[in-house]
């Protein structure tokens, strides 16, 4: 594990101000290095701002080479995402200078130990792999002041990290190498891990066997097959009750015949994110040994152009019966997400329903690249996901799923068709998902601003930011 609570030689000593009335104050009892801050803080150089940083050298021989001040802002105003984006700042640091192993002294204010373990796990992440020089990493962290039980909670914040991490690394991998039989391998590699786990993959026999009509019809031009994973993991068997992740899984949109232009093509080896919560959630949770149940589902294909790709104007038929038109094929996400909502409803019966996918620009227009959009027919499935929004700080928005906007899905020559223009766009998305739910509590998130947004900053080092993940544990944590 990263994280320690011993002492031990270091590159860095971190330490935690405040924002004082004069000047910046210590925010904890420890003295050693008291004497070189002095001056920087008397000279009002630094001041103890939210994720204020200031490096020193000590003159005394101590453990740590290095003294670096960390600003938490004003104590009043003290919160978990005030920890998360101090202490990021405080890894930003260590990783330009190629720092390994460092010392933090924790702040003494109750209930933010969980804040500083996030921002220092999920700041300590890179993406390398293709390039010449791999990045240098954090390896260890002594967060000095805690106890037995604070390191056992930054042993959890560590495996929910690990878990983001590991979604962020599928996000900004290659579309070539994260297909949709990779996704199901990555599924595979689940249960060879965690006894817990059970996994069913449908290569394409199987999804046409099953009439996923609209899963197929998307998948048809690309010349990967698609999959259909299944993933349940039974950590209360005595429990009926089950929550069901269903996650878009399309792992590369060029958006069909109705072809994306340059521009807003370049992220879209991201369309696979909600697929990417999903197993990093299921990860998390096995990991974590999670006493509740759930069900994970992916729908996996490239939204490809070839002679053989299905087209604007025709019909298919879906799972569950419904025609669909096709007013444009770069809204496939839907597609392949009514498949699957309604064969988890059917064959899995989960308790509830919560997809994730990047499914609309319209919710970017919306809401920005900081708050998902959420969408339900439940208010207290609704209700309870916001509260973990707030709490993980993967903040929600709900909209409303009005039947007023069913017309602008009217087809003459179908049940209904996929697309409705620009109005409403992310809600008539949710209307059509909606469309292929009967009864079972359920919402959607819609991530496309939030999971591969343009601005890197905070804890989110890389565009790929594996939301989701730890939104649903904290759900599951509080629900499950
Ligand atoms: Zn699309």
């Amino acid at each position: 594990m990263l994280f320690s609570k011993e002492r031990k030689d270091a590159d860095l000593i971190v330490l935690p101000y405040w924002k004082g009335k004069s000047q910046a104050e210590k925010a904890s009892a420890f003295k050693d290095f008291d004497d070189a801050a002095k001056a920087p803080i008397a000279a009002g150089d630094f001041k103890g701002e939210e994720a204020e940083v200031m490096l020193l050298y000590p003159t005394k021989g101590k453990l740590e080479k290095r003294v670096l001040l960390v600003g938490l802002g004003n104590k009043d105003n003290i919160s978990l995402e005030v920890c998360r984006r101090a202490y990021a700042a405080v890894v930003k640091t260590s990783l330009k200078n190629k720092w390994k192993e460092i010392n933090v002294v924790v702040p003494e204010v109750k209930g933010i130990l969980e804040g500083v373990c996030e921002g220092l796990s999920l700041a300590n992440y890179a993406f390398s792999k293709m390039k010449k020089e791999p990045a240098s990493l954090l390896t260890k962290i002594a967060l000095l002041g805690i106890d037995q039980k604070g390191l056992a909670l930054c042993k959890r914040i560590s495996t929910i990290s690990s878990a983001v991490n590991f979604a962020r690394d599928l996000v900004n991998s290659n579309a070539d190498e994260i297909t949709p039989q990779a996704l199901a391998k990555c599924a595979k590699d689940l249960e060879k891990e965690f006894s817990k786990v059970k996994v069913t993959v449908f290569g394409k026999k199987e999804i046409e066997k099953h009439k996923m009509g609209l899963l197929l019809a998307v998948s048809r031009a690309s010349r990967h097959d698609p999959a259909f994973i299944v993933i349940e993991y039974q950590g209360n068997p005595s429990s009926k009750k089950r929550s069901a992740f269903v996650g878009k899984g399309i792992t590369y949109d060029t958006g069909g015949l109705n072809i994306k232009p340059t521009g807003a093509m370049e992220t879209m080896k991201c369309d696979m994110a909600g697929a990417a919560a999903v197993l990093g959630t299921l990860r998390a949770a096995a990991a974590l040994d999670l006493k509740t149940n759930i069900v994970g589902v992916i729908a996996a294909t490239e939204n490809a152009i070839s002679a053989d790709a299905y087209k604007p104007g025709d019909v298919y038929i879906s799972y569950l019966g419904t025609s669909v038109e096709i007013d444009n094929t770069d809204a496939e996400g839907r597609l392949v997400l009514a498949d699957a909502l309604a064969y988890t409803e059917e064959h899995l019966k989960p308790s509830c329903m919560i997809d994730l996918a990047t499914l609309t620009g319209a919710i970017v227009i919306a809401l920005g690249e900081e708050i998902t959009g959420l969408f339900s027919n439940d208010d207290p499935l609704a209700d309870a996901l916001r509260e973990s929004g707030e709490r993980t700080h993967e903040r929600l928005w709900r909209l409303p799923v009005y039947q007023e906007y069913r017309d602008l899905l009217k087809s003459s020559i179908a049940d209904i068709k996929n697309a409705g223009g620009r109005k409403a766009g992310s809600i008539t998305a949710a209307i059509f998902l909606k469309e292929f739910v009967k009864k079972t509590p359920w919402a959607h998130l819609d991530i496309a601003g939030t999971a591969y947004p343009a601005e890197l900053k905070h804890y989110q080092p890389t565009h790929a930011t594996g939301v989701g993940v730890r939104l649903l544990i904290d759900y599951l944590e509080n629900n499950g």
